[in-house]
C-alpha cells in the first residue's frame, strides 16, 4: 500500500490522481491533501480519503472548512479527523508529511516552489506534474534533489514518454534522472506537441482570440493556465526546459515537433539512431498512474488505444514565426541560471492578466520577451533559493508594470 501526497488536489492533476486512488484502493491511499480554495470539492475529497492532514493555501479559510467538517452529518464524516493546516508553512508541512511515500505536485505556478522543495528536503519522492517549479529553479531543486536522494518521476505526458521509453534501453538507470548528467546514449529527445487552440487558425487572427478561445483545448481537458500556455506553446517551451533538467541534454539535442492528434507523447533518439516513442490516447491519468506504480504495470480497464481507430498520425515543424514563445524559452533556456525563472514568471503573470482581459493574446510573448531582456544584465548562474524567489517577484511585478504602461500600444509599437 503506498501512501500519497496530493498537493493541489482540488485542480485537473490532483482530481485526476484522487481518481486513481479510488480506483486501485488495495495499491493507493492517501495521506495529505492541499488546496487553494475550493472548500466544496475539498470537503468532498476529505470526506472520501481520510487524509491525515490537510493545508489550504488561504490561511484565512480554515475557520471556515472547520466548519464545515464538524457540521457534516456522523455518516458522512471521515474516518478520521485530519490535521488542519494553513498558508506557506502548512502546505509545506503538508508536502513533508512523515507518512507519505510519493508526493504528486499538481499546484499550479511557482507557488509549488516551497511545499516542492520541503518534500524533497524530507526525502520523499516526487510525482513532478508541476513543472514551474523545476523550470523557475533547476539550480536549487537539482542539488536538493542529489542531497536528499529524493527521485523526481515525471507525471507531464511528454516527460513521462521519454521516461517510459528509457526504460527500455540498456543504459535505463533511474538514478540518473534530474541529476544534470544526459543519459548514455541518448542523442535526441522529441517532444510532441498538439498545437493548442490555435493551431488551425492563420497568424493574422491570433490578434482577436479571446480568453474563450484560448481556453479550450482540442485534446487535453486541464486547468486555464497551462491550457492558455498550450495556445502560445509556451507550455512546449517550458517542457524544452523541463526535459533539460530531467535528462540532462543540451538544447541542441531537444525538439519539438507538431503532431496533431496526440497519440505519440515524445521520442528518444538513441546513439545508433533508432528511435522509440510512446503511444496512448491523450489522457493524463497514464502518466500519473505510471508515477504511482512505478517501477509496476498495473491492469487498468481502460480504453485500449486502436491506431485503425486513429487512422492518420501527422507532424509538421513548429512555426516558430507564429509562436514566439517558444523561441522566448529556448532562449531562457540556454541562458541558464535564473533567466528561465524570469521567463516562467513573467508568463504566469502575463497569462494571468490576459485572463483578466487586461492584455491580448500577443502581448503575452512581447512582455516575456521584454521583462527577460530587462534581466539579462542581473542573470545570476549559480542562484539560491532566495535569489529566485527575489527574481521572480520583481519578474511579476515588472510585467505588471510594463503592461500597465505600455499595453495594448505594446502590440501596435
Ligand atoms: P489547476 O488550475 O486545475 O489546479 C491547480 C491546483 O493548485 C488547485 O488545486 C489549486 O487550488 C491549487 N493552487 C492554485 N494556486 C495555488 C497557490 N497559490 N498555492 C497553493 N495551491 C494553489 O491546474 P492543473 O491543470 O491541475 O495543473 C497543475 C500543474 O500540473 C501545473 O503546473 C501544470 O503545468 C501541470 N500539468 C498539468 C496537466 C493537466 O493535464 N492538467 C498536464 C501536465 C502538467
Ligand atoms: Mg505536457
Amino acid at each position: 500500500m503506498k501512501a500519497i501526497s496530493v498537493l493541489g488536489s482540488t485542480g485537473s492533476i490532483g482530481t485526476q490522481t484522487l481518481a486513481i486512488v479510488e480506483e486501485f484502493p488495495q495499491r493507493f491511499r492517501v495521506v495529505a491533501l492541499t488546496a487553494g480554495r475550493n472548500l466544496d470539492l475539498l470537503v468532498d475529497q476529505i470526506r472520501r480519503h481520510g487524509p491525515e492532514v490537510v493545508a489550504l493555501a488561504d490561511a484565512e479559510a480554515l475557520p471556515e472548512l472547520r466548519r464545515r467538517l464538524e457540521a457534516l452529518e456522523p455518516a458522512q464524516r471521515p474516518a478520521r479527523q485530519p490535521e488542519l493546516l494553513g498558508g506557506s508553512e502548512g502546505l509545506c508541512a503538508a508536502a513533508a508529511w512523515g507518512s507519505a511515500d510519493l508526493v504528486v505536485t499538481g499546484i499550479v505556478g511557482c507557488a509549488g516552489l516551497l511545499p516542492t522543495l520541503a518534500a524533497i528536503k524530507a526525502g520523499k519522492d516526487l510525482a513532478l506534474a508541476n513543472k514551474e517549479t523545476l523550470i523557475a529553479a533547476g539550480p536549487v531543486v537539482l542539488p536538493a534533489l542529489k542531497a536528499s536522494g529524493s527521485r523526481l518521476l515525471p507525471a507531464d505526458s511528454e516527460h513521462s514518454a521519454l521516461f517510459q521509453c528509457l526504460q527500455g534501453t540498456p543504459w535505463a538507470d533511474t538514478a540518473r534522472l534530474s541529476t544534470g548528467v544526459p543519459t548514455p546514449g541518448l542523442r535526441r529527445i522529441q517532444l510532441t506537441a498538439s498545437g493548442g487552440a490555435f493551431r488551425d487558425w492563420p497568424a493574422a487572427d491570433l490578434a482577436k482570440a479571446t480568453v474563450a478561445d484560448a481556453t479550450s483545448h482540442p485534446n487535453w481537458s486541464m486547468g486555464r493556465k497551462i491550457t492558455v500556455d498550450s495556445a502560445t506553446l509556451m507550455n512546449k517551451g517550458l517542457e524544452v526546459i523541463e526535459a533539460h533538467y530531467l535528462f540532462g541534454l543540451d538544447y541542441d539535442h531537444i525538439e519539438i515537433v507538431i503532431h496533431p492528434q496526440s497519440i505519440i507523447h515524445s521520442m528518444v533518439e538513441l546513439a545508433d539512431s533508432s528511435v522509440l516513442a510512446q503511444l496512448g490516447w491523450p489522457d493524463m491519468r497514464l502518466p500519473l498512474l505510471y508515477c504511482l506504480s512505478w517501477p509496476e504495470r498495473l491492469e487498468t480497464p481502460w480504453r485500449r488505444l486502436d491506431l485503425t481507430e486513429v487512422g492518420q498520425l501527422s507532424f509538421r515543424a513548429p512555426d516558430e514565426q507564429k509562436y514566439p514563445c517558444m523561441g522566448l524559452a529556448y532562449a531562457a533556456g540556454r541562458a541558464g541560471g535564473t533567466m528561465p525563472a524570469v521567463l516562467n514568471a513573467a508568463n504566469e503573470q502575463a497569462v494571468a492578466l490576459f485572463l483578466e482581459e487586461r492584455i491580448s493574446f500577443l502581448d503575452i510573448p512581447l512582455l516575456i520577451e521584454s521583462v527577460c531582456e530587462r534581466h539579462g544584465a542581473d542573470l545570476r548562474q549559480d542562484p539560491s533559493l532566495e535569489d529566485v524567489l527575489a527574481i521572480d517577484a520583481w519578474a511579476r511585478l515588472a510585467t505588471s508594470e510594463l503592461a500597465a504602461t505600455a499595453s495594448p500600444a505594446l502590440l501596435t509599437a
